[in-house]
């Protein structure tokens, strides 16, 4: 198998990596400094250590996985690679020097992926000279637990590209759905405006936040209601979503609620800052 590389070692990073050595694949897990990477390799070793407990990997196969992550603070470790998974930052700025440094860096038939949210795929790609090999591998938190992997088209992605990352896909066990470019993919465009309008509905006094949460739960067979979920995501993450539906379709039907701006302006972000729409 060639070599997998991710770049960044985050939540969504480490989860990536540990998904990809888990499947077999060398992998070379970048991230800026040392501490970033130890954090991602303890967060991959509980992971798989919860599946040592449930009897689904033996202690000498976790070792085997953790054996093929080799973390790497240098871009330069990645050149050989057959693909690279970006999960850095959510900044269009940083993913475009990132991804201008991996087209100079890498093979020239390197597949460049990124694992962004909300970015234009094709903006990312454009940055490049291979726009064709550029693509978005939309993976969903916990990555090792989530199924899915959205599969985004840029404009300029070619077949040959899109068919690579299907199969790249299977092989980590995952099942891939096509998307085309357009703002907040499919994921997001529905989702975002699902818990849009749970915040308008609290902001509203139509129903408590509990009674919001166990309609849509036991009503909608959710797993979690929507705030719950928005306080998991990160409410200035949802916020920075609805902005750029917001303003990538000039359509007011995506405007963010002034209730969910004003939790973010006072730093209640949900579960991380222990406050959001519930208190943590
Ligand atoms: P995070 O903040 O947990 O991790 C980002 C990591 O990237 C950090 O460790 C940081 O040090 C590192 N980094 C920043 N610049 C770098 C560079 N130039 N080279 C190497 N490493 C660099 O973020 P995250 O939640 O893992 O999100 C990463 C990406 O995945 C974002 O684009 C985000 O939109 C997307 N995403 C996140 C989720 C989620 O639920 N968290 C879900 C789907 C997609």
């Amino acid at each position: 198998m060639g070599s997998f590389a991710v770049i960044g070692a985050g939540a969504m990073g480490s989860g990536i990596a540990q998904v990809a050595a888990r499947a077999g694949f060398p992998v070379i897990l970048r991230d800026v400094a040392p501490e970033y990477l130890e954090r991602g390799l303890a967060t991959i070793s509980a992971s798989l250590d919860r599946d040592v407990r449930k009897d689904r990997l033996t202690l000498a196969q976790k070792e085997e996985v953790l054996a093929r992550i080799r973390p790497v603070t240098e871009l330069a470790a990645v050149a050989e690679a057959e693909v690279v998974v970006e999960a850095i930052t959510e900044s269009f700025d940083a993913k475009a020097a990132l991804f201008r440094e991996l087209d100079a860096l890498t093979r020239p038939e390197a597949i460049l992926a990124t694992n962004t949210s909300s970015i234009s795929i094709t903006r990312i790609a454009a940055a490049t000279q291979r726009p064709a090999q550029v693509i978005g591998m939309h993976f969903m938190n916990p990555v090792p637990v989530m199924p899915l992997v959205e599969v985004i088209r840029g404009r300029a992605t070619s077949d040959a590209t899109a068919g690579y990352t299907l199969e790249l896909g299977a092989k980590l066990g995952k099942t891939c759905l096509v998307a085309n470019d357009f703002p907040g993919f499919v994921s997001n465009r529905i989702l975002m405006p699902m818990i849009n309008e749970a915040v308008f509905t609290l902001y509203e006094g139509v129903a408590t936040r509990e009674a919001i949460d166990g309609i849509m739960k036991l009503g909608m067979n959710h797993p979690m209601g929507p705030l719950t979920l928005a306080d998991f995501i990160g409410l200035d993450v949802c916020l920075a979503i609805l902005d750029v539906l917001y303003e990538g379709f000039g359509d007011p039907k995506y405007r963010a609620c002034p209730l969910l701006r004003q939790y973010v302006a006072a730093g209640w972000l949900g579960r991380k800052t222990g406050r959001g729409f519930y208190e943590y």
